[in-house]
């Protein structure tokens, strides 16, 4: 058997993993475990920018960064941990500057910031530059910043080994189970700390702004082990994907002027968000967009509205707006401008639509972006089980794979990549805290037995489903019926049919039964994972009744305090999802209605 040890296991190398890999391989011995090479992670294709209340154009407090948190996450997010991560932020930006990240600049030098959507000036409601950046591909520059440290800092990389099992020895963390893509061979990495940063799992539906590799593996393997998921009903759906694609237009694009516009030529924000307008929040923007396509007036009547960026748009309604440059001068752009902030969205939009953005208007609908749920964790990163909050010891997670929950029912823009980089360093920092106090506790008996038995079942059947339709069938059941709005009659039959699905995936049939690269066989383990959380994030989502941030529901639109001011927990027992709740932390912010 191949058996590694080390102090500290990190499963993931996007930014999560790589900021607790840094911090913890400052005192203990720490490899990373990634299915991708590092540098291909989904951090890497972040575009809008990481918020902190730098204050480097106008007035900025982390007590206002805190406060917008709270109302975007509809009230759910705990709000202990959401100040802890407001806080943090504006080091944490710094650090990221002095370890070498290339941020744009203001004329001065500073860290440039600019507005997204949720963020704002707490005594005027107006939109706070808070967003920092660096043109748009700030996540593509904290990967690159952050797996050069590693590297300097002698961190171990296992790359392309895909982690399929999380061992558990008396309730307490003791590896991993890993296959090695070019031999096809199990790993067994023993460890005294185990930390999932494995990202989402947003392939669950069709039309998704997610890599192919967001298969919520980190959840799936932890809910096989028996510890619960947190909140899977809160799925994002960011309002702006390229239609039919998916593919993200950020958010920094209405950050910088941008505006929607429905088939009459309207900018029907103004209607549904008359003070932020554009940036409001991405929850009511995705449901104003669906109403405005419910009612015929998508572009051509079709399922998608238009993104106008181009400087005469832009220019028109800033000066409606008033809107100002930081020096008080009208906010006027030109065509060179945006391509220098945009240049990779513009790039995009021309390879794959044909349509150039400083000319003409992109055409973008509703696309699921990011998962607000997860395994539950403190805001040590520390991994928790029960409605008690009790710690798994050695166990942690980070980034968008936890819930700690700093996002509640609907993340505001930027917000992931500060979780990544706040949480990753605790989760790190924890973990080889408690490395250091903790010795090597034994393997189980038979350590690769469960994975072997996953993968055995998988290459012997002679089952004649195939994967691929199971997928599809699976991505068109939750777009339909577990998207932007959702009722109890489409979620139950969701639920229904993603059962059926989980049947059939038994007879499905592996094509290529050899060893080396078989990315057929980890593919279909990945289905299974999607499965699994299709499953748990649609039975949640049918017993919460009301409408919070991304779960809308027509039959219960108001927000109920009364009885789901609580977060789900659900667990996998014997097949199937057994749900219970636990109270929501509020420090200082008392529920409101959301106004924008
Ligand atoms: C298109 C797009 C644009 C975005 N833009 C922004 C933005 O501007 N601002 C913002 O704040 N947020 C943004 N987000 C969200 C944010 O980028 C992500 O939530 C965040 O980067 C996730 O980081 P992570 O470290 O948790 O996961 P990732 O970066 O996805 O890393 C996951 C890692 O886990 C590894 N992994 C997964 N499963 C396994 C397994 N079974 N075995 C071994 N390794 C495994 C992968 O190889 C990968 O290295 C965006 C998201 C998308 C999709």
């Amino acid at each position: 058997m191949n058996t590694h040890q080390y102090d500290v296991i990190v499963v993931g190398a996007g930014g999560a993993g790589l900021m607790a890999a840094l911090y913890a391989s400052r005192t203990a011995s720490t490899a990373v475990l990634s299915k991708l090479y590092p540098t291909r992670s989904h951090t890497g294709t972040a575009q809008g920018g990481v918020g902190a209340a730098l204050g480097s154009q106008e007035e900025d407090h982390p007590e206002w960064h805190t406060y917008d948190t709270v109302k975007g996450s509809d009230y759910l997010g705990d709000q202990d941990a959401i100040e802890f991560m407001c806080s943090e932020a504006v080091p944490a930006v710094y650090e990221l500057e002095h370890m070498g990240l290339p941020f744009s600049r203001t004329p001065d030098g500073r860290i440039a910031q600019r507005p997204f959507g949720g963020h704002t000036n707490n005594e005027t409601g107006k939109p706070v530059r808070r967003a920092c950046y660096a043109a748009d591909r700030t996540g593509h520059m904290i990967l690159q910043t952050l797996y050069q440290q590693c590297i300097r800092n002698k961190v171990q990389f296992y790359d392309e080994f895909h982690v399929v099992d999380l061992l558990l020895n008396n309730g307490v963390a003791v590896g991993v189970v890993a296959m090695q893509l070019s031999t096809g061979e199990l790993h067994v990495f023993h460890a005294k700390s185990v930390i999932f940063a494995t990202g989402g799992h947003g392939r669950i539906w069709n039309i998704t702004s997610n890599a192919y590799a967001y298969t919520g593996d980190g959840v799936a393997i932890t809910l096989r082990r028996g510890l619960p998921a947190e909140d899977m009903e809160f799925f994002q759906f960011h309002p702006t994907g390229i239609f039919k694609l998916g593919i993200l237009i950020t958010e920094g694009v209405r950050g910088e002027g941008g505006v929607l516009i429905n088939d009459k030529g309207e900018r029907f924000m103004e209607k549904y968000a008359p003070r932020v307008k554009d940036l409001a929040s991405r929850d009511v923007i995705s449901r104003a967009m669906y109403l405005e396509m419910r009612e015929g007036r998508g572009i051509g009547g079709k399922r998608y509205m238009y993104l106008d960026v181009r400087p005469e748009t832009v220019n028109r309604y800033a000066a409606l707006d008033g809107r100002k440059r930081p020096d008080g001068s009208p906010y006027v752009v030109t065509a060179e401008e945006i391509l220098s902030k945009l240049p990779d969205i513009i790039d995009f939009c021309r390879t794959y639509l044909g349509v150039d953005p400083v000319q003409q208007p992109m055409p973008v609908q509703p696309t699921a972006h990011y998962a607000m749920g997860g395994i539950p964790t403190n805001k040590y990163g520390e991994v928790v089980v029960d409605p008690q909050n009790t710690v798994l010891p050695g166990l942690y997670a980070a980034g968008e794979v936890a819930c700690v929950s700093v996002h509640g029912a609907n993340r505001l823009g930027t917000n992931s990549l500060l979780d990544i980089i706040t949480f990753g360093k605790h989760a790190g920092l924890r973990a080889a805290e408690f490395a250091r106090s903790a010795g090597f506790q034994p393997l189980p008996p038979d350590p690769t037995g469960f994975a072997r038995q996953q993968f055995e079942s998988l290459r012997n059947s002679s089952g004649t489903e195939r994967a691929i339709d199971i997928a599809n069938e699976m991505k068109t059941i939750m777009d339909d019926h577990v998207g932007v709005f959702r009722t109890e009659e489409g979620m139950q039959l969701a639920v229904e049919k993603v059962r059926e699905l989980r049947q059939r995936y038994q007879h499905v049939r592996v094509g290529d039964t050899g060893k080396i690269y078989n990315t057929d066989l980890l593919n279909t383990w990945e289905l299974g994972n999607l499965l699994l959380l299709a499953e748990v994030t649609a039975v949640s989502a049918l017993a919460r009744k009301e409408s919070r941030g991304a779960h809308a529901r027509e039959d219960f639109p108001k927000r109920d305090d009364v009885n789901w001011l609580r977060h789900t927990l659900a667990w996998v027992e014997n097949g199937a999802v057994r749900l219970d709740y636990k109270p929501v932390v509020i420090t200082r912010f008392q529920p409101k209605e959301r106004v924008y």
